[in-house]
């Protein structure tokens, strides 16, 4: 790793990684060296889909590229930042709510750690209407949700 590599780390649930975060995780491969996919931990919000396992998923779906890293933590996102030398917040925009929430994560974010910068990209229009929750639900109830995912089911 070079001293002056720029490091983003792309937080979030990933309840579950959907092809929606692994455009904006591509994507944002053409702006930065490397991209650590943190996975949140919150021991007191129960998942639906078991974390190690996602991790797995996206380590499938990442096989062969070096520069993009996963790891699961349950801390502050500006420490961990602090800690793997990353500069960058990766995010994802899809919509006005999607924008009135990160825009108040980030603002505390930097106020939390004035050298980190929250980047957003917008989604792509194909992935626009993907979200976790939906797909959550929509496999709840018995539907099929593999053509959202960038890895296959088991
Ligand atoms: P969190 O619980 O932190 O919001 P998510 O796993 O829901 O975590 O989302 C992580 C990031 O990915 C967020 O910035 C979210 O807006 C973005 N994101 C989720 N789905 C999409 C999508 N379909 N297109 C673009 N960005 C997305």
């Amino acid at each position: 790793m070079d001293k002056m590599d720029k490091i983003a780390i792309f937080p979030g649930s990933f309840d579950p990684y959907t092809k929606g975060h692994h455009d904006i995780v591509s994507r944002g491969l053409t702006i930065f060296d490397r991209i650590i996919i943190a996975i949140g931990h919150n021991s007191q919000k129960k998942r639906y889909f078991d974390i190690d396992r996602m991790e797995q998923n996206i380590r499938l779906a990442f096989e062969g590229e070096e520069r993009v890293s996963i790891i699961v933590y349950n801390r502050l996102t500006a420490g961990l930042a602090r800690e793997y030398d990353a500069r960058y917040l990766l995010r994802g925009l899809r919509n006005t709510t999607d924008f009135e929430y990160e825009n108040s994560i980030s603002q505390v974010n930097k106020y939390l750690n004035q050298e980190l910068e929250t980047v957003f990209l917008i989604t792509s229009p194909q992935f626009a209407a993907i979200s976790s929750s939906i797909i959550r639900e929509v496999h709840k109830y018995g539907g099929d949700i593999t053509d959202f995912l960038p890895y296959p089911l088991d």
